[in-house]
């Protein structure tokens, strides 16, 4: 079977900032599942079934990705998948203090799943799926942030809206 790595995330729309870690991680691993887990803290904008579109069309290059969302705790989701590591991504210090506790909590949970931070590309390090979403809202160039169909869904998204 190989190793197995999970990416878990909002990716509320996915961006290039998640394209590069997930590319990355492919090369690392055999399998990669890109995993959607719903954060109750944000609001999104596309529902789970657009954003799994988006990342499986983002992802058609790369053979050994799939693609799945869950409303299990992490942890639990990484155990029934018998996965090897977690993969974290890591922008600015901002991001550690965050990623830090929720590692702690989860290897408190799971000590068998190690949890792996990527540093980001610097040409990423400011970017997030919020800000996109911020600069579409106002029809700002969001040209090279994200994949072309991340791009042409914001423009439809934000057609609707206003
Ligand atoms: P979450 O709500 O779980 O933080 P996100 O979709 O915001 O979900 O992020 C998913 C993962 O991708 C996180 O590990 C995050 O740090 C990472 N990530 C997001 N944007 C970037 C970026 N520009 N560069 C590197 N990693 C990133």
């Amino acid at each position: 079977m190989g190793k197995l790595a999970i990416c878990p995330g909002s990716f509320d729309p996915i961006t290039n900032g998640h394209l590069d870690i997930i590319e990355r991680a492919s090369k690392i691993f055999d399998r990669v599942i890109v995993a959607i887990f719903n954060n109750q803290a944000k609001t999104s904008l596309f529902s789970v079934e657009e954003r799994i579109r988006l990342i499986k069309e983002s992802t058609k290059h790369l053979p050994n990705i799939l693609t799945d969302s869950s409303d299990y705790l992490l942890m639990d989701y990484a155990a029934e998948k018998n996965a090897d590591a977690v993969i974290r991504g890591l922008r600015a210090v901002s991001d550690f203090e965050y990623e830090m506790q929720i590692t702690s909590m989860n290897r408190k949970l799971n000590p068998e799943v190690e949890t792996l931070f990527m540093m980001t590309n610097n040409q990423y390090s400011f970017l997030s799926s919020s800000m996109v979403k911020e600069i579409a809202k106002y029809d700002g160039d969001i040209f090279g942030l994200v994949p072309e169909v991340v791009h042409s869904a914001l423009r439809e998204k934000y057609r609707h809206i206003k």
